[in-house]
């Protein structure tokens, strides 16, 4: 039997690659992957890894002279691994869909929340206090939703938004044709948008596409939701711009600097970050632990596609999976 080491798990995810797995001996880390921990992986045929393992090529070069054959990326997004490292070294694999509906739901709930201010209601009501002055929020009936990045789950979120009656617009590097999506420049949607939603991949160019730059552009009292990754927004700028009333309310699932943070109970520590730390201060401000994707049907979906890939590696097959480095955008 081949042996998986499993690094950055969590008893959620544990549960389903229990339950789906047949054909492998896998050994659950708590630790995340990176240059250090590479070493546990000793012994192994293929390691599986997570979106804030840090699988750059000193931790690739590592798994390779250890004879690690096979990175399973338990996750659609890669940018934490350096493809150009691991060409000829050893195969990557993801798993690009599992559930897109997981994270555009959860990129409206956070929406709807900081719009109608759920969280303040919610808090006032247990302690018996129903005033509900300064609860007061705006229809997203005929606003404008800019959405940048149309996959998979951009394409899901625009549903959702056209359910609301809103109208969409969007900018993606490569636009889907004859998808009906009304495609504009990035200076138009940051100038149009109401609600602007981030669901591109975080590239060399999409990298602080939010920057001080852009937050001027915007529309005062814009919406901005980031479900994709942290390095898409420039916090700094971000919370200069919630200052300056520029944007009425933010809400994000990723942060660029979640690596050391997210996943995890840091309340009895002493948190350094202080951009992290002043945007949790605001009353306008949600921030989730990287959970967009957490309901069960992604975590079955990952497990089993995850142990598909592996399954397919080992036989020699390929599955479209496999991550290369000229193909990826990175
Ligand atoms: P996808 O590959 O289906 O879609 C990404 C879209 O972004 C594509 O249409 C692509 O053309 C576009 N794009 C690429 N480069 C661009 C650029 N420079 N500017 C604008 N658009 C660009 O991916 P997906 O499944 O829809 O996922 C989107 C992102 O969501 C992933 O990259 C990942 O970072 C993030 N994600 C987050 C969670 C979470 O739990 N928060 C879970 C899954 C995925």
């Amino acid at each position: 039997m081949k042996k998986i080491a499993f690094f950055d798990t969590k008893p959620y995810d544990r549960v389903w690659f229990e339950q789906y797995n047949k054909n492998f001996e896998i050994d659950f880390f708590e630790e995340k992957l990176n240059f250090h921990t590479a070493k546990m992986a000793e012994g192994f045929d293929g390691v599986c890894a997570f979106v804030n393992d840090d699988i750059s090529a000193r931790t690739i070069d590592r798994l390779h002279g250890l004879g690690v054959q096979t990175i399973a990326m338990r996750c659609a997004g890669y940018n934490n691994v350096d493809m150009k490292a691991a060409e000829g070294k050893i195969t990557v694999s993801r798993v690009p869909a599992y559930s897109p509906y997981s994270v555009a739901e959860h990129a409206m709930g956070m929406l709807l929340m900081l719009n109608r201010k759920l969280h303040k209601a919610y808090i006032r009501t247990r302690d018996f206090n129903f005033n509900i002055s300064g609860l007061e929020g705006v229809d997203l009936h005929r606003k404008t939703a800019g959405v940048i990045g149309t996959g998979k789950i951009g394409r899901i979120f625009i549903n959702i938004c056209r359910g609301f009656g809103m109208k969409v617009i969007a900018y993606d590097a490569y636009p889907a044709k004859d998808s009906g999506i009304d495609y504009v420049d990035l200076d138009t949607l940051f100038k149009e948008s109401d609600v602007i939603s981030l669901h591109c991949p975080l590239t060399e160019d999409t990298h602080h596409i939010l920057d001080k730059a852009a937050f001027e552009k915007m529309k005062p009292g814009v919406f901005i939701i980031n479900t994709s990754r942290g390095g898409l927004v420039d916090a700094p700028a971000l919370l200069d711009a919630l200052n300056s009333e520029k944007v009425r309310a933010v809400g994000l699932d990723v942060y660029e600097e979640e690596a050391d943070l997210f996943f995890e109970d840091n309340s009895d520590k002493l948190v350094k970050d202080k951009t992290l730390a002043l945007l949790l201060t605001r009353p306008n401000v949600l921030i989730t632990s990287h959970q967009a994707f957490l309901t069960r049907e992604a975590l079955q979906n990952i497990a089993e596609i995850t142990l598909q890939n592996l399954e397919a590696f080992f036989d020699g097959k390929k599955t479209g999976n496999e991550i290369c480095a000229k193909c990826c955008q990175q």
